[in-house]
């Protein structure tokens, strides 16, 4: 992958705790470095494939000045949203933004803090079985989108059996295909926020609920921590989760089975 970067872009602007740092402001050294691939803009002279530093360079001083933030991790992350926003082909963004002046009193070079990003996609099953089922459907996409994740696909929905805890209504699913720079403990929290909003209540394993977001995939990634495992766990033994990954990736490899979907879904067919 390729670089492109501006280093220490220096903005005088009015960030900080302190009521001073606010009204008297102070300089800032914002460094930004992005990861795409801008081969056909090198080859085919293309600047859609590629990014005008020069603009870059403008749009974070302007963004920078306009507001005013009490914390530099703010401003990374809100700094990070921005530019990642607009430009969809940066894959990766390492955001650093440097305080020379920063009211310590010792001797240092500069106090800073850097936000490190880089876009998956991820795949996120969907259930409900209680209430509105489509309504809840419809407001879990609406959340999803709001909270910056991006919707590239989704599966068509399915009315399926509860599955382990069998003795309750019917379920609506679908799988949805987003695109995120969140990290994936992040997306969990995200998701886990919208299932809350969305009238959420856990009581039992397995139980009824109005909306369940899963993380099902993430790119080739593997992960086994006591909060989030990827591949989803249950993925493999769910005929309906494998079915809708299955129109959207069927040739998606599973990095634990060592299996395509389309093949792990025709072994639980034939099974049942
Ligand atoms: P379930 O989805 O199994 O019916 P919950 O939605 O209540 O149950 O999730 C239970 C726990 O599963 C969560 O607290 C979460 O930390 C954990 N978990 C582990 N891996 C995942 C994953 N890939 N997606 C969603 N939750 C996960
Ligand atoms: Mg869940």
């Amino acid at each position: 992958m390729d670089k492109i970067k501006i280093k220490d872009l220096e903005i005088y602007a009015n960030h900080g705790l302190f009521e001073e740092e606010k009204t008297l402001g102070q300089k800032f050294l914002v460094t930004v470095c992005a990861t795409l691939s801008f081969r056909d803009a090198a080859i085919y002279k293309d600047l859609d494939k590629s990014i005008d530093y020069g603009t870059l360079a403008h749009e974070i001083y302007d963004f920078f000045t306009k507001e005013k933030e009490d914390l530099l991790e703010t401003l990374a992350y809100k700094l990070t949203k921005f530019i990642f926003d607009k430009y969809k082909i940066i894959e990766e963004l390492d955001v650093e933004i440097k305080k020379p002046w920063a009211p310590i009193n010792l001797p240092l070079d500069t106090a800073s803090v850097r936000c490190i990003k880089k876009k998956r996609d991820y795949y996120i099953g969907v259930g409900t079985n209680m209430g509105d089922r489509e309504s809840y459907i419809k407001r879990a996409f609406e959340e999803m989108e709001k909270a910056g994740l991006e919707i590239l696909d989704s599966a068509k929905i399915i009315e399926t059996k509860a599955w382990g805890k069998t003795d309750q209504a019917d379920f609506l699913n679908t799988v949805v295909k987003v695109r995120s720079f969140e990290d994936p403990l992040d997306l969990l929290h995200i998701l886990q926020k919208i299932e809350i909003d969305l009238d959420r209540v856990r009581h039992e394993k397995w139980g009824p609920r109005t909306i369940d977001l899963d993380i099902l995939l993430i790119d080739r990634e593997v992960i086994y921590n006591d909060e989030l495992k990827v591949p989803h766990p249950y993925l493999h033994e769910r005929e309906f989760v494998l079915e809708s990954l299955n129109e959207l990736v069927p040739n998606y490899f599973h990095p634990i089975l060592n299996k395509k979907i389309s093949d792990i879904y025709a072994e639980i067919k034939n099974e049942n």
